[in-house]
């Protein structure tokens, strides 16, 4: 049975992906940050059952930056597939640090390529890249041969690390992809991030909990997908013979009204009655036209997103509905 490295375990993604290699039979290896907190709330279903935690899973600590640590991590367990999900993940804040965000987006894959490279035994390599790299892309959609012309920090690291990854793919011979993943959403979405904030407040909204959502632009565009089908395409590509890269996106755009609409849809109720726009929600720059098509991912991975934008929205919001019961509950 094989084994994986993930980094971003505790992230979105690398919950769901830690679920689908546990179903398929893999041992998972985790990276986490050491950090005061330890709220890993996506993965404690996994964490409480004995027959999984420290049998098939397992948690190390290891900043992106401190190769030592990643480098012995990854001879100890020798993985045959390594998924690298971690970085700091918010567009919007990569404005305020983009220090922190090149850091650990654009150095830290860096040095994991380097520490792979000099690995006896080296394991397949998926980089979950982003649709930030292509910016403000000159076609519509955006394949995987569209120039990059990142117009966000967190867009130009990700373009960086995406460069490296076809790098050490040509010039070393590293058996490595990557994922160019166009946004991908679910009930496990940081709050922080628009979809998840609109669902929590129709949720909260219907229940009498909460009044009015304040929200920056609402005509932007993002081409929002599930992310449970998006981490089947992250374990796809490192089946393949060779490595390569593939956008994965739903090949369909919206606006952020149009999640709106869909959200408070859903319980009923009409989103304009609610929302407020406010400038500190608003970017100094913003991306454009992004919409992915992910053709070559069908061809090639017989992958394809499943799950429209109303069943989307609705699921975050039934799921919202019922936590905020929960905690309402004696
Ligand atoms: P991103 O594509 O990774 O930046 O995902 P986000 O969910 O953070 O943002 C998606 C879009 O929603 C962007 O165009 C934002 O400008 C827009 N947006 C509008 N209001 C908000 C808000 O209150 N929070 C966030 N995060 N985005 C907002």
């Amino acid at each position: 049975m094989k084994t994986a490295l993930i980094t971003g375990i505790t992230g979105q993604d690398g919950s769901y992906l830690t679920e689908w290699l546990l179903e398929k039979g893999y041992t998972v290896h985790g990276l986490v940050r050491r950090s005061s907190t330890t709220q890993r709330t996506r993965l404690d279903h996994l964490f409480h059952d004995a027959s999984i935690y420290n049998h098939r899973l397992f948690l190390h600590y290891a900043d992106l930056d401190d190769t030592t640590t990643i480098r012995r991590i990854l001879t100890r367990t020798a993985p045959d597939e390594v998924y690298h999900l971690a970085g700091q993940s918010h567009v919007g804040a990569s404005f305020e640090i983009p220090e922190t965000t090149c850091q650990f987006t654009a150095m830290g894959t860096l040095k994991l390529l380097e520490i792979l490279r000099d690995l006896d035994k080296r394991p397949r390599f998926a980089h979950i890249s982003s649709s930030e790299i292509f910016g403000r892309p000159l076609e519509s959609p955006q394949n995987e041969m569209t120039a990059m012309r990142p117009v966000t920090p967190y867009g130009v690291a990700k373009a960086f690390a995406t460069q490296m990854v076809t790098l050490y793919r040509e010039s070393f011979g590293l058996f490595a992809c990557n994922a160019i993943c166009y946004n991908h959403e679910s009930p496990r979405r940081g709050e922080s991030f628009v979809t998840r904030k609109i669902t929590r407040a129709a949720a909260a909204i219907s229940m009498g909990l909460q009044d009015e959502l304040v929200l920056g632009s609402l005509d932007t565009v993002r081409d929002w997908g599930y992310a449970p089908d998006y981490v089947q395409g992250m374990w796809l590509m490192l089946q393949q013979d060779t490595s390569d890269d593939f956008i994965l996106a739903t090949g369909t755009q919206h606006t952020v009204e149009h999640f709106l609409a869909a959200a408070f849809e859903a319980v009923d109720l009409d989103w304009r009655q609610y929302v407020r726009q406010d400038k500190a929600f608003m970017r100094p720059s913003e991306v454009q036209r992004l919409i992915g098509d992910p053709s070559k991912a069908l061809r090639q991975l017989n992958w394809k997103a499943n799950v429209t934008l109303p069943e989307l929205a609705k699921q975050m919001v039934q799921h919202d509905r019922e936590q905020l019961q929960a905690k309402s509950d004696p």
